[in-house]
């Protein structure tokens, strides 16, 4: 296992990737590019409508210019606008928390046993129930799991209020008035920070990714974001490297997980993919290529998972059961019984029920004269109709033996304006590109999120794909 790249001085590969903040951008060049990103970027759809916080960054290398925090710089002023001021708390305040009664949820507890805990009667565990559902509460008060906790603020020996934290981030606070009850809702959201991290690869994906510090959760997406264009069982090859940009969230300062991919260059062989995670102003997410092309094909290679190929495309194949030379116009998937079964594109259903020697199939027609088939289904997802509409991923039906076989597997056929294709071998067209209306914005952004991607170290991919050069240059 070798890290590359790695010129900061004090920059450690052990301490797994580096931190930085996500105003650091280092080519004083690209100021000019990004100023307008704050109107640009999403400001309530990343998923937990993360604050962005601004930290402080050591200088990372003396070859790298660190850019003063200036009002032209959109990400920081984006940071600025969005980080909630932290006001220390009052000496009342701090009194206050002190007396509270704090008490876990165990095993077994009830609601009305924690206010007893509390030196609360029956009565009032009920009222602080009846009130919490009457305001829309939820769950709150009436439901409760270990793990949570329940708190009380007892005054002059009377409820003054209670908490019900469901987790570190979610709680229902009840207070007594001189009318009854008022219930607020406290929703906490974790800060986001932005890390880097970057590996060459040895022998495994997952190995080198685990050393460069990155959540198996991380190296999965990075595999599910390129796998249309990399096969992660076969293709990987000693050398090839990744780099990427993802999200951590933080609560108090202390790490509560990691975030989605915001960028990745992974090169493969030599080649190199890049992806950007962008959301469009119509709040869809989907990661795209730098001049915007969808990372995604519009077709599954392979409509079922947990399987293996039992059956290739073959026009001289002997049948096994008809024992005669007869063309096998599909491919194979051997699986289990009930194995979920997807559609490969967004479509249309226009067939669904038995035919022949198919058993029970599903015929999907999609855009560009492109028919799908999916064969000897134990059964169909129910809910759906023929002249419904799919959307690629979705459940279609289940693996089975129905038709004639010789035991449970999906028969899947391809097919172009009637011809069959080898659904192995067929070039898939890609997912929807960025829409015209988007183009700028989208450019915009990514001309931002490559410079932090590539600012980090430096990195000069000797072989870029030409693709990703059209907005760097
Ligand atoms: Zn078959």
């Amino acid at each position: 296992m070798r890290f590359t790249l790695l010129k900061k001085k004090n920059a450690n590969p052990l301490n797994g990737p580096k931190r930085f903040p996500v105003f650091h951008l280092v080519a004083a060049g690209t100021v000019a590019g990004i100023v307008g990103i704050a109107a640009l970027l999403p400001d309530d759809s990343s998923p937990d409508d993360a604050t962005y916080s601004v930290t402080s960054t050591p200088q990372l290398s003396s070859s790298t210019t660190q850019l003063p925090l200036t009002k032209t710089d959109p990400i920081a002023e984006l940071a600025q606008t969005m980080e909630i001021p932290a006001s220390e708390p009052t000496e009342q305040q701090k009194l206050d928390e002190a007396d509270w009664i704090k008490l876990k949820v165990g095993k077994g507890d009830t609601i009305s046993g924690m206010f007893q805990k509390a030196g609360l009667p029956a009565r009032i565990a009920i009222a602080v129930a009846n009130a919490a559902k009457a305001r829309n509460g939820g769950k709150a008060f009436n439901r409760i799991y270990p793990g949570e906790s329940l708190q009380f603020l007892i005054r002059d020996n009377k409820l003054a209020k209670a908490r019900h934290i469901h987790n570190r981030l979610r709680s229902t606070e009840i207070t007594r008035t001189a009318t009854g009850y008022e219930l607020d809702k406290l929703e906490r959201k974790p800060d986001i920070e932005l890390r880097y991290a970057e590996a060459v690869i040895n022998n495994s994906m997952f190995l080198a990714g685990e050393r460069a510090g990155l959540s198996n959760r991380t190296i999965m997406s990075m595999a599910s974001i390129f796998g249309w264009d990399i096969d992660f069982a076969m293709d990987i090859k000693k050398g090839d490297r990744f780099n990427v940009l993802y999200e951590e969230k933080y609560l108090d300062g202390k790490k509560m997980g990691v975030g989605e991919i915001v960028a990745a260059e992974f090169t493969n062989r030599g080649k190199a993919f890049t992806a950007l995670r962008y959301t469009d102003q119509d709040g869809s997410t989907s990661y795209y290529t730098p001049d915007g092309r969808s990372m995604r094909k519009a077709f599954l290679r392979t409509p079922v998972d947990f399987a293996r190929i039992s059956s290739r495309f073959n026009m001289q194949r002997k049948h096994p059961v008809l024992n005669r030379i007869r063309a096998h116009k599909g491919v194979d998937y051997a699986a289990s019984t009930g194995t979920p079964i997807r559609a490969a594109g967004d479509g249309k259903i226009i067939h669904r029920g038995r035919k022949g020697g198919y058993g029970k199939v599903v015929i999907l027609q999609h855009g560009n004269g492109i028919r799908t088939l999916y064969a000897h289904m134990n059964t169909f997802r129910s809910k759906q109709k023929k002249g419904g509409k799919v959307k690629q991923g979705q459940i279609i039906g289940y693996v089975g033996s129905t038709g004639m076989v010789t035991g449970p597997h999906l028969h899947y056929e391809f097919q172009v304006n009637g011809v069959h294709r080898n659904p192995l071998k067929v070039k898939l067209p890609d997912a929807a590109p960025i829409a015209k209306a988007e183009r700028k914005r989208f450019a915009e952004f990514a001309s931002i999120v490559l410079t932090q991607l590539r600012g980090q170290n430096g990195v000069q991919l000797a072989q870029v794909d030409k693709k990703t050069d059209t907005l760097t240059q």
